[in-house]
């Protein structure tokens, strides 16, 4: 395959011996613009656009669903070659956004016992070129998309240097030309990956999946939280900040009776001091098959933010999109046969 090879433009000049310059950019233009097909790219000589024929196809994923919510949440299935089945979904956000949620993973190895992804393991990190390629995926369906967070299957921070090279592709301006800081990648407390964003002041906003502010509660949550216990995480969160200055979003997944109770508060209100103006994003939990947590009610819901709002914390409900088509999070199982 030619195309979405994760290519930099300078990585496209020395490798295909490009001259004059500019033609690596319309290259790199042209690959990256979501066409399909090659005879679409106009503006580059003959013998070049035939090269690239001999070469392959431009787009590898095939589109194996497609499926749309009561509230326009749009979610994609996708297929690479290998048979590695992904799900990709764009929706609005309360702020209005049109947001993709972008996997990182063909599955995801850090088993986290409410989520659905988690329960098939990892298969395989995503490449750059194959997080792009979801982008423009998901954008031939959804139109225009002015935001990016990583927060579909996988753990971003298990697969950064991919990440990353696929955020300089994303934001180059003749690629999909967004803003660095619309990019917002989201983890279960990968401590090394959060103190490399912190070391190289990765410009990307970062979110943070807590959802049990105590290491008892958190360990039976979430595996992770056995290596990186609460108070590393803590160190290594308040190093980014200091480091790149920028506030931290913490996600809290409300389970019923798990973790809403007012002593959860106040492990959540120790845990939260000493971060600026940090903002929790509750979302309520969605429910998926052979899991058995309970979501909570409209009314505990409320009850816990009224409780938080009373301690001080700001927090914000996500309200679940798309999960009439199973496009919530933590429901993007990456199935072939998806609904
Ligand atoms: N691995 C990263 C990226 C995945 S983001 C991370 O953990 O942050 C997926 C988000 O959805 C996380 O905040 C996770 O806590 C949340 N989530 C997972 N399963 C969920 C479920 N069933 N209901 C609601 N949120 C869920």
């Amino acid at each position: 395959m030619i195309g979405l090879t994760g290519k930099t433009v300078e990585e496209l000049m020395t490798e295909w011996n490009l001259s004059p310059p500019f033609r690596a950019r319309q290259l790199f233009k042209d690959i990256y613009s979501g066409t399909d097909s090659v005879d679409d790219m106009s503006d580059l000589p003959k013998s070049l656009r035939n090269e690239l024929k001999e070469k392959g196809t431009l787009l590898t994923s095939e589109i194996l669903k497609e499926r749309i919510s009561c509230d326009g949440t749009v979610k994609i299935v996708l297929r690479f070659p290998d048979d590695a089945v992904i799900e990709t979904v764009a929706l609005t956000t309360d702020k209005g956004r049109r947001t993709a949620c972008l996997s990182t993973q063909v599955g995801c190895a850090m088993g986290c016992r409410f989520c659905h992804t988690a329960l098939g393991g990892l298969k395989r990190n995503l490449t750059a070129a194959e997080i792009v390629e979801e982008f423009i995926r998901i954008r031939q369906k959804n139109g225009p998309i002015s935001h990016i967070v990583f927060m579909g299957m996988g753990e971003p921070l298990c697969n950064l240097d991919e990440v990353c090279k696929a955020v300089g592709i994303l934001c180059d301006k003749d690629c999909c030309n967004l803003g660095k800081r619309k990019i917002t990648v989201s983890t279960c407390g990968v401590v090394p990956g959060i103190i490399r964003m912190a070391e190289e002041k990765m410009p990307m906003k970062l979110a943070v999946s807590l959802n049990a502010p105590d290491n008892e509660k958190r360990s039976q949550l979430m595996p992770v939280n056995r290596k990186y216990p609460l108070e590393e995480l803590k160190r290594a969160l308040l190093l980014y900040q200091d480091s790149v200055g920028r506030r931290i979003t913490f996600e809290y997944v409300l389970i019923d009776r798990f973790n809403d109770s007012e002593k959860d508060l106040e492990n959540l209100c120790r845990f939260l001091h000493g971060f600026h103006l940090p903002l929790v994003n509750l979302i309520p939990w969605n429910p998926t098959p052979a899991l058995e947590f309970k979501s909570p009610s409209g009314n505990r819901v409320r009850r816990f933010m009224d409780a938080a709002a009373a301690k001080g914390i700001n927090m914000t409900l996500r309200r679940s999109r798309g999960r009439d088509i199973e496009g919530a999070c933590g429901q993007l199982a990456g199935k072939a046969a998806a609904r």
